[in-house]
């Protein structure tokens, strides 16, 4: 007997741009028929009513310590319950744990997505000795650092993740240096910028420069939080010229007005409220004894040398700009996902739903269709995923299955990891994982090694 199959599939066909329905038959882990399905199997699901989507790709992740027993999988559990099946984690410079213990505990154990994974430059920075973010590495902590990608390529990884901001001391020199060990053609570059706001224009360009020096494709990581701050034209149009030139890049964002990170990272550095024109009350504290609560200059500066670990969000951002980025073609929905200690930033809980429910029901920026394009089929083929993305015959049956009238996001700033609203099923490798919003497997996600030929 066929393992599942889920009946009257109203489903995106990305290769037309119509809507299809019909039965889909899922057996061993594939979508193995699409067309009616009389055949008998072990569970069937009725999607009338209802959208089925390949399950979500988030092109910008971060992962969870595997070390850690209490937070292991804490934020891939919030995004399964959004749609997400499948993660492009280890960006924006930073790996909590070596990609052999990664790959290994999933190995052995699942996760509930699957994964691909970056190496994070500052991450081999620090396994280097190079300890000081403001210094250049030196010739011997480069060479290390080189030694290390070529240890990890036996896992491999998607390409190389550099956070030019937390780390103001490394050079694009250094970046190429590191993108040659690498050697193949075809691995993937995913940057964090140097500079945001004003300084979005120069920061793209160092991108386009380390493309064109290197050869690799560049994605360049959350354009929300680099430029919806007053310079999304400046920076959709240097991205644009760079593109009509022929150099592969690409972006992510998240849909919200504010951003998140350590409260101790470079990022806040003298001049960043100067920056963004914003004072000290646009940071919010998200753990500790003045959790959810907006700064004054003394909060700020005591938690900032006391608990520099601490997440903070920091609303600096204006809707208007986030939405002007999702209309381009080029930029893909990411959710730079990550909790600290279960703290944070909603979007590890609410971006899918949110980009469904509000700027596609509500604002009607995007069509439900393009939307959905942004989240399957466009992160699957940056990411060289031959088998994901899509709805076909003999793809990966990586699915979700949401109401498209309900689908909204519940996280907020005061309560981040709130489940989404209107998300039903979240099916990994042709197995339910979630059902009725409640996760009923976390283990079913895979490591997918990135194919960097072809
Ligand atoms: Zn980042």
């Amino acid at each position: 007997m066929k393992d599942l199959k889920i009946i009257n599939a109203k489903f995106p066909c990305f290769s037309t741009g119509e809507w299809r329905t019909a039965d889909l038959l899922i057996h061993r882990g594939v979508i193995e028929k699409i067309g009616d399905a009389a055949e008998d199997t072990l569970r069937t699901i009725d999607a009338a009513g209802k959208v089925v989507s390949p399950g979500f790709i988030d092109m910008h992740a971060h992962e969870d310590p595997i070390r850690s027993e209490e937070y292991r999988f804490f934020t891939a559990l919030c995004e399964l319950r959004m749609g997400v099946t499948t993660k492009a984690a280890g960006n924006c410079g930073d790996n909590y744990d070596l990609l052999s213990d990664f790959v290994a505990h999933i190995e052995k154990n699942g996760s509930p997505t699957n994964y691909l994974m970056f190496l994070g430059q500052n991450t081999l920075r620090v396994r280097a000795g190079a300890a000081d973010r403001y210094q250049p590495s030196t010739r011997q902590q480069l060479d290390r650092m080189k030694q290390m990608v070529q240890e990890a390529k036996a896992f491999s990884p998607v390409g190389l993740s550099c956070g030019f901001e937390y780390a103001p001391g490394v050079t694009a020199q250094e970046t190429i240096e590191l993108l040659g060990a690498f050697g193949d053609e075809g691995y993937l570059t995913s940057v964090h910028f140097r500079k945001d706001g004003p300084h979005s224009v120069e920061s793209i360009q160092e991108l386009v420069d380390i493309s064109r020096a290197s050869g690799y494709g560049i994605q360049m990581s959350h354009i929300g939080s680099c430029s919806a701050i007053g310079y999304m034209d400046q920076a959709l149009n240097a991205l644009k010229e760079a593109r009509a030139q022929g150099v592969d890049i690409m972006a992510d964002c998240y849909p919200y007005v504010a951003f998140c990170t350590g409260i101790g990272t470079a990022v806040f550095d003298e001049g960043c409220f100067d920056m963004w024109k914003k004072d000290y009350s646009a940071i919010q504290l998200t753990d500790g004894p003045f959790k959810n609560q907006r700064c004054t200059k003394e909060l700020f500066e005591k938690t900032r040398k006391e608990h520099p670990e601490m997440s903070v969000v920091a609303f600096v951002m204006n809707e208007e700009e986030v939405e002007q980025a999702y209309r381009e073609p080029f930029v893909m929905v990411g959710s730079d996902c990550g909790f600290n200690k279960g703290c944070g930033h909603p979007r590890g809980a609410g971006t899918y739903p949110r980009v469904l429910g509000r700027f596609v029901r509500e604002k009607k920026v995007l069509t439900l269709m393009e939307a959905l394009r942004k989240m399957t089929v466009l992160p699957a083929s940056r990411l060289k995923l031959a088998s994901k993305g899509q709805i076909e015959e003999g793809f990966d049956a990586d699915l979700v299955i949401f109401d498209e009238h309900t689908v909204i996001d519940r996280a907020d700033f005061d309560h981040p990891t709130e489940a989404p609203e209107g998300i039903d099923y979240v099916l990994v490798g042709g197995g339910v994982a979630v059902e009725g919003g409640q996760v009923v497997d976390g283990t079913l996600g895979r490591y997918v090694p990135y194919a960097n030929r072809g």
